[in-house]
Protein backbone atom coordinates (compact mmCIF):
# COMPACT_ATOMS: atom_id res chain seq x y z
CA UNK A 1 0.00 0.00 0.00
CA UNK A 2 1.19 3.33 -0.94
CA UNK A 3 1.84 5.68 2.10
CA UNK A 4 1.05 8.94 1.30
CA UNK A 5 3.94 11.36 3.12
CA UNK A 6 3.21 15.48 3.55
CA UNK A 7 3.58 17.50 6.21
CA UNK A 8 3.56 21.37 7.27
CA UNK A 9 3.65 24.05 4.54
CA UNK A 10 2.87 21.56 1.61
CA UNK A 11 0.89 22.63 -1.47
CA UNK A 12 -1.24 19.12 -2.07
CA UNK A 13 -3.79 18.69 -4.31
CA UNK A 14 -7.37 17.22 -3.54
CA UNK A 15 -9.15 15.10 -5.44
CA UNK A 16 -12.19 16.81 -5.37
CA UNK A 17 -12.34 20.44 -6.41
CA UNK A 18 -12.87 23.78 -3.58
CA UNK A 19 -15.91 25.18 -4.41
CA UNK A 20 -14.31 27.72 -6.03
CA UNK A 21 -12.70 26.06 -8.35
CA UNK A 22 -9.18 25.74 -7.19
CA UNK A 23 -8.05 21.93 -5.93
CA UNK A 24 -4.83 23.14 -4.45
CA UNK A 25 -4.62 23.25 -0.93
CA UNK A 26 -1.74 24.29 1.63
CA UNK A 27 -1.10 22.12 4.94
CA UNK A 28 -1.37 24.93 7.54
CA UNK A 29 -1.26 22.75 10.66
CA UNK A 30 -0.92 19.11 11.43
CA UNK A 31 -2.44 17.41 14.21
CA UNK A 32 -5.05 14.82 15.03
CA UNK A 33 -6.79 17.02 12.27
CA UNK A 34 -5.65 18.95 9.85
CA UNK A 35 -5.99 22.46 8.50
CA UNK A 36 -5.91 23.38 5.15
CA UNK A 37 -6.21 26.64 3.08
CA UNK A 38 -7.03 26.77 -0.19
CA UNK A 39 -5.17 28.48 -2.68
CA UNK A 40 -7.63 29.26 -5.06
CA UNK A 41 -9.72 31.81 -2.34
CA UNK A 42 -7.91 31.32 1.05
CA UNK A 43 -10.38 29.94 2.90
CA UNK A 44 -9.16 27.51 5.54
CA UNK A 45 -11.00 24.15 6.43
CA UNK A 46 -10.54 21.63 9.52
CA UNK A 47 -10.55 17.89 8.54
CA UNK A 48 -9.73 14.99 10.48
CA UNK A 49 -6.53 12.98 9.29
CA UNK A 50 -8.07 9.98 7.79
CA UNK A 51 -10.32 11.69 5.42
CA UNK A 52 -7.92 14.30 4.20
CA UNK A 53 -5.17 11.18 3.58
CA UNK A 54 -8.34 9.91 1.78
CA UNK A 55 -9.39 12.98 -0.28
CA UNK A 56 -5.95 14.11 -0.75
CA UNK A 57 -4.32 13.38 -4.18
CA UNK A 58 -0.90 13.84 -4.25
CA UNK A 59 1.67 16.50 -3.04
CA UNK A 60 2.62 19.34 -5.31
CA UNK A 61 4.97 21.15 -3.90
CA UNK A 62 6.63 19.94 -0.81
CA UNK A 63 8.02 22.78 2.15
CA UNK A 64 10.65 20.54 2.90
CA UNK A 65 13.93 21.35 0.72
CA UNK A 66 15.69 18.16 -1.15
CA UNK A 67 17.36 16.13 1.39
CA UNK A 68 20.66 16.03 -0.28
CA UNK A 69 23.03 12.83 0.08
CA UNK A 70 20.41 10.24 -0.19
CA UNK A 71 20.90 8.77 -3.37
CA UNK A 72 18.72 5.63 -3.37
CA UNK A 73 17.06 6.34 -6.08
CA UNK A 74 19.55 5.40 -8.84
CA UNK A 75 21.20 8.51 -9.47
ZN1 LIG B 1 -11.38 27.73 -2.47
Amino acid sequence: MERKAFQLGDIVQMKKNHPCGSNEMEIIRMGMDIRIKCVGCKHSVLVPRAKFEKNMRKVLRSAAPEVEGTAQDGQ
